[in-house]
């Protein structure tokens, strides 16, 4: 056995032969014998084996031979006697494909027969090409290239090379590319020298057959494309014509780099406005250079020195291009193995998901495409993507749906996959010193099927990156894959593992993990995704990218598009893929109200758990009107947030009473007296509960307004002390006689039951309360007089406050608690409000509505104005804008009191385990549109829907007991994979795995750290 192995080590494709046991595992699935290997290497083998020993010797004969021909084979066609090695190579081939019957299904001599296999199909495509016999040589190659899957892992490089070269010599150019571009990605970035002698046999032959493409398209388009004008003429037209959509009319889509291309040549933009509005299309902006975009395109066809083609706007546009948008070999953006069987099943078109108009592509009616395509071809026929018009509105608008199978498979989530071996996962991890908060973390993450599954194929090994500064240089990767390994491919009698080894990696790239204390299990989660992330990251050379200032003129679909490439252009790797998500942070001044738009990739979302406090405050506040004389002074219920301002409540105020916020002053009242104007930017969490609140309205202050702040007392001599009631604030013209001040005072107070002599008088006096006798016979009491008030008072009264003492005779009607209020409809509200919040049950919904609630930034935590140049307490939303694949979702359970102290809140949240529905928190989705008006480009809200369903599913939950940083973790998860959820759940407890978990015991009020899976994936 080893001796068949050894006689295939100097072929390269042993060094990349796929994990036969990995193989085993996950194909075949349920197989629970142990690995092969040692059976036969212990020959001979007890007497049942006998027929396997003797099928093992046909296998090694017959191998022998077929070795042997190939090697006469390469003999003669050094001696250029094609037709003789031809020969050869065919009979060995023959000898070949009967070996994988004497293979028994055995993976290493299975792997045996496929090296063989492809090296005698690399050997008889180049005698096959020395012939001239170039369809059998392109059949030859098919023979393996069709079945990619079963040869995942082997190096077949020099195939796709051969079948290209194949294609090119039949004159089938477009797909001789294809295949080109295919090598090109298997060379990858390594350097040694027999790579770069392919790497510049293959960027030779593309180049030919790019040559050879466009002048092909050249003769195609010669003379048959209109004039510019006429183009644009006939483009819009048939545009306006279809501008409302039909239902069952076709729509094609369009590569947006292409429509941008052309809409610059033809100058588009030059059609009148009228016209424009008519269209329901994006017309790019004009600025924008097409020209550097293009380059970035290995698909582009179009070389630097095409200005022959220039009509005097930009440079004319090839035929259209559309495979950036398709999943399809040829994509590496979207070709992952495993992703494909989780999206909509779409045959030939299959689209990239989450695609963006504006950013990716433009959709045109049937006329206006089949124009294009007459004038400019079009790359390849299989690229036409055709999507039609259904009758899905509410409104009963047709609209088309760029994934119509995505919407259906909610129902049915059926796809195609490989099952999970039953019998694994089942493995505790031994608890290393206080190391549950590790050990939960990863139980979880080990069931985050997509990423194990990728390590258990050891499709990691091709994407390591040791090269990358800011991993470990591959070793954590390493060491997570020995774990997940052992967890689940490991010895069967195997009950615990100890993750010594990952703990040691993680220590190397956050070695705050180093020790033995408690830490928090989703900062290491976070860690160790981000650490994983580096270790796989694809991108070799990240470029430096600018992050893109936005702001509302923008569109935005297109600028979280734009932000989403331009933070793939740095990270790609399975973590990225499965994990990463965007959020939309929208930021306003207070100051110049100037908004900013951010979007920011994220790998999880911490959510507050909602408390009565951070719920909002609720700020019950007696308004006196000035207009409605004889109406009583009204209570209204203002619920702002905790961190808010006095400028919120005013507002809100303003909002409710329809007093202008410039004419609200508000008071807080103590001891019958005004004992504070509360200043704007006093933060409402400065109130005293127990505080009365009164608002008044009020002029606001000019030298020509006076202001009276006027206190009540019982008939007798006012003091500072005996002050009744409440007081009042009011305003009048400076220009008022003594005897209009005392109407306008009793103006005031007119919706009191009054007798007319229950008011004795109103006095002036100081802010202490002391009489100023400033009328004649130094009285302080305000006359019945004509002359104006002011000229008894001294200058300085005019600016600032006069105080006045009001006197009763009768205590009993003035103005005081005793009065019957108005209830404005808010403060009922308020009530209720108040009510639910103390006796509710907290929702993961709820958590989600509290996360994506406009808040107003802390003054720790303050947000710089490029406008106004400082930091300001801004106004910032948080929106979900892109979805994971898998989402990990935490509750801020640790609430940061001060530096000492961290309280641990033990509220019940209840999530849901099957459906939670994220799509009302996705902004950027059209379902959400609705909810958000305005920010979705209203085209697009009502014609083209471009949503995959974000339907989640809960496999695995973190949960914590007891207090911060003494507590103790455990986690429940459960397998899955794309068939369906198990039901299985189990509770991961350090070394102890339990089974016998029901649903009722995986939501508690302990879940810490919860893990969804998308049913249908982004
Ligand atoms: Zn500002």
């Amino acid at each position: 056995m080893k001796a068949l192995v050894k006689s295939n080590s100097n072929s390269r494709i042993e060094s990349n032969r796929i994990d036969c046991t990995t193989y085993r595992y996950l194909c075949i699935g349920g197989a629970t014998t142990a690995t092969p290997l040692q059976h036969h290497c212990n020959m001979p083998a007890p007497t049942p084996k006998m027929t396997a020993v003797t099928k093992l010797k046909i296998f090694s004969n017959l191998l022998t031979q077929a070795e042997s021909l190939k090697e006469k084979g390469n003999k003669l066609f050094s001696s250029k006697d094609y037709i003789a090695s031809h020969n050869n190579y065919s009979h060995a081939l023959h000898i070949t494909t009967q070996l994988n019957a004497h293979c028994d299904n055995d993976p290493l001599l299975l792997s045996s027969q496929r090296i063989l296999f492809v090296s005698l199909i690399g050997n008889n495509a180049l005698v096959l090409y020395k012939l001239g016999r170039y369809s059998e040589m392109q059949a030859n190659c098919n023979s393996i290239l069709s079945q990619a899957s079963i040869y995942d892992g082997y190096d077949l490089t020099k195939i796709w090379y051969r079948r290209a070269l194949a294609r090119e010599a039949l004159g089938q150019n477009e797909e001789a590319k294809i295949d080109l571009e295919h090598c090109m990605r298997s060379f990858g970035d390594k350097d040694e020298a027999r790579l770069n002698k392919g790497r510049n046999d293959t960027l030779l032959a593309l180049e030919r057959v790019n040559n050879r493409l466009k002048r092909q398209f050249e003769k195609d388009n010669a003379g048959t494309c209109p004039s510019s004008a006429s183009q644009r003429h006939i483009i819009s037209t048939l545009l306006s014509q279809a501008s409302v959509p039909r239902t069952g009319e076709a729509f094609y889509l369009l590569d947006f780099d292409w429509w941008r291309l052309w809409c610059n040549h033809v100058n588009f933009h030059a059609i009148d406005d009228d016209m424009k509005l008519k269209l329901n299309i994006i017309i790019p902006d004009k600025k924008e250079n097409a020209d550097t975009e293009e380059d970035d395109r290995s698909s582009s066809e179009e070389e630097s020195d095409d200005d022959s083609y220039c009509d005097g706007y930009g440079r004319r546009p090839g035929a259209i291009n559309n495979r950036r948008l398709l999943i399809s070999s040829s994509n590496p953006q979207a070709s992952d193995f495993f992703f494909q069987e989780w999206r909509p099943q779409q045959s030939a078109t299959m689209l990239i998901p989450q695609l963006v108009r504006g950013h990716h592509f433009e959709i045109l009616p049937r006329d206006a495409y089949a124009a294009l395509k007459s004038w400019y071809g079009e790359i390849c026929a299989n690229t036409t993507i055709c999507r039609r018009a259904m009758l899905m509105d509410k409104h009963g608008r047709p609209k088309v749906f760029l994934y119509p199978n995505a919407q259906r498979s909610i129902e049915s989530r059926n796809n195609m996959g490989v099952v999970y071996d039953q019998s694994s996962g089942r493995v505790g991890l031994n608890n290393l010193g206080n190391t549950c908060f590790m050990n939960s973390a990863l139980q979880c993450l080990s069931h985050a099927t997509p990423l194990t599954r990728y390590f258990l194929t050891s499709h990691y090994k091709k994407d390591i990156n040791v090269s990358n500064p800011l991993g470990t240089g591959g070793k954590l990767a390493a060491a997570y894959d020995t774990m997940v390994r052992s967890l689940w491919m490991g010895n069967s009698r195997q009950y615990n593992i100890s993750p010594r080894a990952l703990k040691r990696a993680i220590a190397l790239f956050a070695p705050r993990f180093a020790g033995t204390s408690q830490h928090d299990s989703q900062e290491f989660l976070a860690f160790l995704l981000d650490g994983l992330h580096e270790d796989l990251n694809r991108v070799r050379n990240p470029p430096y990218i600018e992050k893109a200032d936005v702001n509302h003129e923008h569109d935005l679909n297109v600028a979280g598009a734009e932000a989403w490439d331009a933070h793939c252009k740095r990270n790609q790797s399975i973590v990225h893929d499965t994990f990463y998500g965007q959020f939309k942070s929208t930021c306003i001044c207070p100051n110049c109200k100037q908004i900013s738009v951010s979007f920011d990739a994220f790998n999880h979302v911490s959510l507050e758990i909602p408390q009565l406090s951070s719920f909002g405050r609720i700020i019950p506040i007696i308004m006196f009107s000035a207009n409605s004389h004889s109406v009583p002074p009204t209570r209204y219920g203002i619920v702002v947030s905790k961190n808010a301002h006095l400028s919120d409540v005013k507002l809100q105020l303003s909002r409710l009473s329809g007093v202008p916020i410039e004419r609200l002053s508000i008071c807080d009242i103590y001891q019958s007296k005004i004992y504070e104007i509360i200043s704007d930017s006093k933060n409402v969490s400065d109130l005293n509960k127990d505080d009365t609140v009164m608002a008044y309205e009020i002029d606001p202050y000019t030298p020509s307004t006076m202001h009276v702040v006027a206190t009540q007392f019982k008939q007798g001599v006012p003091d500072d002390k005996s002050s009744i009631g409440y007081p009042l604030l009011t305003s009048f013209s400076i220009d008022l006689s003594c005897r209009q001040v005392k109407e306008h005072m009793m103006n005031r107070l007119s919706y009191l039951p009054l007798s007319n002599d229950s008011l004795v008088k109103i006095r002036i006096v100081d802010n202490n309360g002391a009489q100023l006798e400033v009328f004649e016979n130094s009285s302080s009491i305000i006359p019945n007089s004509d002359e104006k008030l002011a000229s008894f008072l001294k200058e300085d009264c005019a600016e600032s406050f006069l105080f006045a003492a009001i006197e009763w005779s009768d205590s009993s009607h003035m103005l005081n608690d005793n009065l019957e209020f108005i209830d404005h409809s808010s403060l009922v509200e308020a009530v209720k409000k108040h009510r639910a919040m103390l006796n509710r049950t907290l929702t993961l919904d709820q958590c989600l509505d509290n996360f994506t609630r406009p808040e107003r930034l802390d003054e720790d935590n303050k947000w710089y104005c490029t406008k106004c140049k400082y930091h300001v307490r801004a106004e910032k939303t948080m929106k979900l804008w892109r979805l994971p694949n898998v989402l990990v979702i935490h509750f801020k359970r640790f609430e940061f009191r001060n530096a000492m102290r961290r309280e641990k809140l033990d509220s019940l949240v209840e999530y849901p385990l099957e459906g939670l529905n994220m799509n009302k928190y996705c902004a950027s989705s059209s379902f959400a549109g609705h909810a958000e008006n305005g920010e979705v480009n209203a085209n697009q809200e009502t014609f083209v829907v471009n949503d995959i369903p974000a339907t989640y599913d809960l496999f695995g939950c973190v949960n914590h007991y007891g207090r911060m940083g003494f507590g103790h973790y455990n986690a429940y998860a459960r397998r899955w994979n794309e068939y369906h959820m198990e039901d299985d759940w189990r509770l991961f407890d350090d070394s102890s795995v339990r089974d016998g978990i029901t649903e009722t015991d995986v939501v508690s009020n302990s879940g810490y750290l919860l893990f969804y899976r998308r049913r249908v994936f982004a």
